[in-house]
């Protein structure tokens, strides 16, 4: 597994502003929105294209387009979809598929509520969306998703990730011939976990500060 530290002044200035307890909810929706195209730069690096020559007033010129089939995003319920703005501004293109993971407060252990994914994932590059990884166990169960539909590679972007969260998914993916490439682009790798699994010193609860607390 890779992870991108996404090191840029303003990708930390805004990360600075997002973890401030008083920045209120229309404040945090647009900078996670922000945040999240400034990732998504660096995270669709690697993406597919093919060669294609186009005629300007005064001549051709050689360049690119994104290949096909077109990318497919996965937000993660619910948080993941206060990312989906700021990622289909750089690929309006893309597809859109969704899994929605509910997490036991007590076990933290994720289970599965909703899940509308393309049947086939091969020769696509897919972008997960979850703003925390936190104990991994919610991108591990995705990209799991992911690879039964044949992804090869899978790059989830998160704003804030924890080190235990990291090693879990790098566990998890690390062996096999059929196991994806993964790579996550995030802002940041905080502390560590607390004992609620929450990111220190994180954000919060992304869910809840983008959504409310219902
Ligand atoms: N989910 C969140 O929203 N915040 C955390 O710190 C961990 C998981």
């Amino acid at each position: 597994m890779r992870t991108l530290v996404v090191d840029h002044p303003l990708v930390t200035h805004k990360l600075t502003a997002l973890r401030d307890v008083a920045s209120d909810t229309a404040t945090f929706r647009s900078l996670t929105d922000e945040l999240v195209t400034l990732l998504a730069y660096e995270a669709t690096r690697e993406i597919r294209v093919q060669p294609v020559s186009v005629t300007t007033p005064v001549g051709i010129a050689n360049g690119v387009k994104l290949a096909r089939p077109v990318p497919l995003i996965v937000p993660v319920l619910r948080a993941g979809i206060g990312m989906l703005d700021g990622m289909t501004r750089l690929l309006p293109m893309a597809d859109v598929g969704f899994v929605g993971l509910r997490r036991d407060e007590e076990s933290l252990i994720a289970s599965t509520y909703a899940n509308r994914l393309p049947a086939d994932l091969a020769e696509r590059d897919t972008f997960v969306l979850d703003p925390m990884l936190a104990t991994g166990g919610t991108l591990a169960t995705v990209i799991e998703m992911l690879a039964d539909r044949g992804a090869a590679s899978v790059t989830a972007i998160c704003l804030l990730a924890a080190p235990e969260g990291l090693k879990r998914v790098e566990q998890a993916f690390a062996n096999g011939d059929s196991a994806p490439r993964v790579r996550v682009v995030t802002a940041a790798v905080d502390e560590r976990l607390n004992e609620r699994g929450y990111i220190v010193p994180g954000l919060g609860d992304a869910g809840d500060r983008l959504f409310g607390q219902i």
